[in-house]
Parts: C-alpha cells; structure tokens; sequence
C-alpha cells in the first residue's frame, strides 16, 4: 500500500468553500495538489507531513485551483460523470450505459447500446467488472489501433516494425527508433478520428524522429485536421478511463 485511506476536508477561500481530499503518501516527497475527473480535488502530503502545509499549499495556489474547477465544471458539463461514478462509459467516442450483471464467464458485450459486464457472483462487482472493462477495451483497442495503423501506414507509404498496446502509459502513443509501434489502450473510449490522428503522429515519426517543424509538415499532409484532435485529447483526454 503506497496511500493512506483518502480523508475529507473543506478549504475556506473568498467566501468559497471547497471540499477536498487529503492523502499520505509514502512515495510523495513534496506536497502535490491536483483536480480530477470525478475524485475532485486531491491534496497529497508526504506521510510524516504535517496536514497545515498542505493548507498553506492550497492557500498560495488558490487562484490556480478556482481556475481548475471552473475549467473543469465546463468540460464536465459536456461529460457525463463515467462509471462506477456515473452510469456510462466512453467506447469509440460514444457514452454507453454499463449494466452489470453476474454470470460466467467474466465478459463484456455490447448489447442493444449497452455495455454488459458479467462478473462471478462472489465478486466485488465494481472491481471485477473494471477488471473485465479493462481486458475487452485493451482487446478492442488492440483490433482498431491495428486496422488504423495498417490504413494509415499504407496511405502514408512507411513501414513500422512491432505493434503493442500499453496500459498505465502516460503517452497516447509511442515509436521507437527501430520502428516499434505502442498505443494506450485508453484511445479506443476516443472517437476514431482522434484514434487516427495518433496513429498519423506515430507512424509520421518512420520519417522524423521529432517534433520539428518538418514533423508537423508530415502529419498535416496526411492528416489536415490534427489541431482539432490534440484540443479533443488535451480536453477529454483525463476523461477517458476505467
Ligand atoms: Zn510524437
């Protein structure tokens, strides 16, 4: 165990009072503050930290935080609250109620618009049924990642190497000098577009190892929309999770 169980606290700011949850943390070596997608605000202290430096962090950063959750309440208002939180999950860009049920085999199907996730029953369902989630989106992430980079790597005339799709990366995609491909299985909850413009990026990397303006040139030839997908992945990108 790296965390202490969360605890609840409210930060009084202008009149404000903003609820937030403290955490310890063994591997924290500094106080961190973050807002997130459902959990809210997150205040990690290190584990023999003392609770009032982690006021006084909240006080100095106050300001950027009320950006944060006002920047948050305007996205969240165009994204419903994802399961075990709310009622759906993102697939291919489309929000799809999940509907657990206990049954054998543990799997997921979409049925009539619906994600149903079997779970044995002596289960936790929250946890068996993210566990099933995350084994089919890594399949189907697998199986639309692949088409995506046969299409576009023929379009584009490079070659790549490997293939593979990653869990608990922090990058939607990588390629590495020898041509070996890796996606985040999180880009198949994105709408496909979005799919393809990371698959441009990585294979337009077969002809520039960079970010360099040469890079760029490469990626809009083939795919002229890409500032729209990188606002898309820079907004929704925390969103998309199980
Ligand atoms: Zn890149």
């Amino acid at each position: 165990m790296q965390s202490a169980p969360l605890e609840t606290r409210v930060f009084h700011h202008k009149g404000q009072a903003i609820p937030y949850c403290l955490r310890r943390s063994r591997r924290a070596t500094r106080v961190r503050l973050e807002v997130k997608p459902d959990e809210g605000v997150v205040l990690t202290i290190p584990f023999r930290g003392h609770p009032d430096d982690g006021h006084l962090f909240l006080q100095r950063h106050a300001a950027w935080l009320n950006g944060q959750l006002k920047r948050q309440a305007a996205i969240a208002a165009q994204w419903p609250r994802r399961w075990p939180y709310g009622t759906t999950l993102p697939y291919r860009g489309v929000h799809l109620p999940v509907e657990v049920r206990s049954g054998q085999p543990a799997n997921v199907q979409v049925q009539s618009g619906s994600l149903t996730v079997h779970v044995k029953p002596i289960e936790t369902a929250v946890d068996a049924a993210r566990r099933a989630l995350r084994s089919w989106y890594m399949a189907e992430a697998e199986r639309f990642c692949l088409e995506a980079v046969r299409q576009w790597a023929d379009a584009m005339k490079v070659e790549w190497k490997g293939f593979s799709i990653g869990r608990g990366l922090t990058r939607w995609g990588s390629c590495s000098p020898a041509g070996s491909l890796r996606f985040n299985y999180r880009l198949i909850m994105a709408p496909q577009t979005v799919l393809d413009y990371v698959v441009v990026h990585e294979l337009a990397h077969r002809r520039q190892m960079n970010h360099s303006p040469a890079f760029w040139n490469e990626v809009s030839r083939h795919f002229p929309e890409f500032r729209q997908a990188r606002r898309w992945l820079s907004t929704f990108g925390p969103y998309l999770n199980v």
